[in-house]
């Protein structure tokens, strides 16, 4: 079984293992590559996280996460700002290939998503300078249209793709097929992402019907019903070479079961979507 290529986001396994015990497992199951998410790297700290993934021979395919730009005045704008400075920072620190960014939503009480974005985008481009210097570059990662009043106003991939070309170099996207796997115009707008070398990322799992969580309840692949090994094939002729990650929030599922069945699982679900 090919586990060459495949990367576990540790949220995945996350009620199963702290960081150090998960990146373990990954390399015990032959894994070479993670994508941690900051409250399990503050969980142990940052120093034990950056020697755990050291020693045990890991490359950080993303960090999880940054974003949540737009708030409701300009001292919580700027708050944003300082602690995506610092998920850079951390993500530098873990060698991690990009932060993964979650943009954020309305801000309480707005009703204005025209504002929202925009505060999204001046929130991009104030973070960039230090995103450059510590050489981690932005992945914007389209959400599913359901999370835009509350996690993310960006929500297709032409939307990300035209804010990272006002931005210009070391913004990117993270395609995660979760949030794009609807979308019409989706293949054309992977086909554009490798032209403008823009692809940081690209997450799997699985839309279950019915979904019982809007959060929760992600399927692994090949249980529900996203064309798996046809996003491959796009991603592929997208010129798009880097590792795919395997993405699941499952509290009612994958999160209770023994975290090397999950592991495990993932590694067969990876390979099917290459049939
Ligand atoms: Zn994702």
């Amino acid at each position: 079984m090919k586990t060459e290529g495949l990367s576990i986001n540790l949220a995945t396994v996350r009620q199963q293992w702290k960081l150090p015990e998960a990146v373990e497992a990954c390399r015990r199951h032959g894994i070479t590559w993670v994508d941690p998410w900051r409250d399990q790297v503050a969980a142990v700290g940052l120093d034990t996280a950056v020697k755990a993934i050291k020693d045990n021979g890991m490359r950080v395919s993303g960090y999880c996460r940054g974003g949540m730009f737009p708030a409701a005045d300009a001292a919580g704008r700027q708050a944003a700002i300082d602690d995506n400075k610092r998920a850079l920072d951390e993500a530098a620190a873990l060698g991690a290939k990009c932060l993964v960014l979650v943009v954020g939503g309305l801000p309480q009480g707005s009703r204005d998503i025209g504002a929202a974005r925009q505060m999204v985008q001046d929130g991009l481009a104030a973070v960039l300078p230090h995103a450059r210097s510590v050489g981690v570059p932005l992945a914007i990662e389209p959400l599913h249209p359901m999370y835009a009043g509350d996690r993310a106003c960006v929500n297709t991939l032409k939307q990300s793709l035209d804010m990272a070309g006002q931005l210009g170099d070391d913004v990117g996207v993270a395609i995660d097929v979760y949030h794009v796997w609807w979308d019409p115009e989706v293949e054309a707008q992977i086909a554009r992402a490798g032209r403008e070398k823009r692809i940081l990322g690209y997450h799997i799992c699985d839309w279950l019907v019915p979904t019982k969580d809007l959060l929760l309840d992600r399927g692994m692949p090949g249980d529900g019903v996203v064309d798996l090994p046809r996003f491959r094939r796009w991603i592929e002729a997208a010129g798009y070479t880097g590792p795919t990650e395997i993405e699941i929030f499952s509290a009612k599922d994958w999160w209770t079961r023994p975290g090397d069945e999950v592991l495990e699982t993932c590694i067969a679900r990876y390979n099917d979507t290459f049939k």
